[in-house]
């Protein structure tokens, strides 16, 4: 089934392995200029889709469509598609204008178009003073910026990048996060960008796949994601955050919190019946923090030890129960360790889901 506007159909797809379902009755459609990001754990089945999309691999149901034909059985090379991987796969004994130049060689293309495809790809990533260096002479940052550019040499339609950033330090992978992004939006064309990352997924993607067990357990803009997760899944693993276990109050207004005395009303627009016990979760910088002395409702907590995260401060609690909580604030006005406090939140600012999901 083709919609229009989607540049990429992913429609109903499945892939058994004898008796693994790696994918179950996956269905996305990709619109052309998007990045998207298929984030999941590790074995969730996000490779498996990313080798159905190359050709790699084939589906044992449903059907891949690009710009309406049909390419389920079509063979990799002759799907348009650039691949870029974790391992950068360079060779090290030939000079980055060879390694760039390999896809195109490899398709007999003449050299005058080698030539025009290499200065642009170059020019866009700007390599075109390290054409002849060997990898070797590369930091990792060029060395990853060699391995875009031979996905992208031959002009794909669409770049495939299975978690290209894992073996680069933190630093320098939020710098090509940034770059990554900037070429998607500069080239218009789809990106797909494996991850088990969700901070990379967040900050490059236009919309995220989330993938749990070989199922899409979300599909939507990053903010949506981030901000409403439908499922217990997505809030556990999107953002960092506290789960604590409450019962609808008999007006089915209220939550009671089970091991807290701590009593919220219910966000809006969510129907729960009285006594059915949820699960409660709040991002970590989600939480207020108030001082004990002060009064008010909340759990009472006290402040464990304080980390330093660049303009944040994160506050490590133990609940007056034990349990272990972190809330994430600005560095105003910090809290000394040992201080007691009430941890608390607005009704709009946690996700509830029948207990147990
Ligand atoms: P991810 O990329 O999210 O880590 P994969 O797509 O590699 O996950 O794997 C999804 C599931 O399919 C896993 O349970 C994995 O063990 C299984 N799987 C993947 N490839 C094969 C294969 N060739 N044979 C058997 N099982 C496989």
């Amino acid at each position: 089934m083709s919609q229009t506007g989607s540049y990429i159909q992913i429609d109903n797809v499945s892939r058994r392995y004898g008796s693994v379902r790696a994918l179950d009755s996956v269905s996305v459609d990709i619109a052309k200029e998007e990045f998207i990001a298929i984030l999941g754990p590790s074995g969730s089945g996000k490779s498996t889709l990313l080798r159905l999309i190359a050709g790699l691999d084939r589906p044992t149901e449903g059907r891949i469509h690009f710009e309406g034909e049909d390419v389920t059985n079509l063979p990799p090379h002759k799907r348009g598609i650039g691949m870029v991987f974790q391992e950068f796969l360079l060779f090290p004994h030939r000079t980055v204008r060879e390694n760039l130049a390999f896809p195109l060689r490899m398709r007999k293309e003449p050299q005058s178009v080698i030539d025009e495809r290499l200065e642009w790809v170059a020019g866009v990533l700007s390599l075109t003073t390290l054409l002849d260096r060997y990898p070797s002479q590369l930091s990792g940052g060029q060395q990853q910026r060699v391995a875009l550019g031979r996905g992208l040499v031959a002009r794909p339609t669409l770049l495939l990048l299975d978690e290209p950033l894992a073996n680069l330090d933190r630093e320098l992978r939020q710098e090509m996060e940034i770059e990554i992004r900037r070429y998607q939006k500069q080239l218009g064309i789809p990106f797909i960008y494996v991850t088990h990352n969700q901070e990379e997924a967040l900050s490059m993607s236009d919309r995220i796949a989330v993938i749990n067990n070989g199922r899409l357990e979300a599909l939507g803009e990053r903010q949506a994601i981030y901000d409403h997760p439908q499922t217990p899944f997505v809030a556990r693993f999107v953002g960092k955050s506290s789960k604590f276990q409450g019962v609808v109050g008999q007006d089915a207004r209220t939550v009671r919190l089970a091991r807290h005395d701590y009593e919220f009303t219910l966000p809006a627009g969510m129907t729960f019946r009285a006594g059915d016990a949820v699960d409660i979760y709040v991002k970590n910088e989600r939480f207020d923090i108030a001082l004990k002395s002060e009064g008010g409702a909340g759990i009472p907590c006290s402040v464990v030890d304080v980390v330093l995260r660049g303009p944040f401060l994160e506050y490590i609690l133990e609940t007056d129960r034990g349990d272990s909580l972190i809330a994430v604030k600005p560095k105003r006005n910090p809290l000394p360790v040992q201080e007691r406090v009430l941890i608390s939140w607005k009704p709009s600012e946690c996700h509830i889901f029948k207990a147990g999901g």
